[in-house]
C-alpha cells in the first residue's frame, strides 16, 4: 500500500471515530435528576451512561492514536516494526495505531 491510500484510510477511519465520540458525548449528557422518567428507567439510563462513558474513552483514545499515526505517516520508519523492522500490515495499524510492534513482536 502506498502513503497517499494509506493516508486516505487512516483519515477515513479518524472521521468515523470522531463521529462515534460526538455519538458517545451525546450520549453520556448528565441526566436530569428531576426529569419524567421513571426511577427504573433511570437506573437504566445510568447503566446505559457507564457503557457509554466507557465507549466514549475507548473512542478517544483510539482517535488519539490515529491521529498521532497519521502525524508519522511521513516519518521514514512508519508502518515499520520497532523490533525486527519488518512492514507491520495497514490492517493491524488502523485497529491497533498505537502499536509500534508488529503482531510477532507486540505478543
Ligand atoms: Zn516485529
Amino acid at each position: 500500500m502506498d502513503k497517499s491510500s494509506i493516508r486516505a484510510t487512516i483519515l477515513n477511519e479518524i472521521s468515523k471515530t470522531e463521529k462515534a465520540v460526538s455519538d458517545y458525548k451525546e450520549l453520556t449528557k448528565p441526566i436530569s435528576p428531576n426529569n419524567a422518567i421513571g426511577r427504573v428507567s433511570r437506573m437504566d439510563a445510568i447503566n446505559n451512561r457507564s457503557v457509554n462513558e466507557a465507549s466514549l474513552r475507548q473512542a478517544e483514545i483510539k482517535l488519539t492514536n490515529l491521529q498521532r499515526a497519521l502525524s508519522k505517516l511521513d516519518d521514514p520508519d512508519f508502518g515499520i516494526c520497532l523490533k525486527c523492522k519488518q512492514h507491520i500490515p495497514i490492517g493491524r495499524i488502523l485497529i491497533r495505531p498505537e502499536s509500534f510492534l508488529c503482531v510477532n513482536c507486540a505478543s
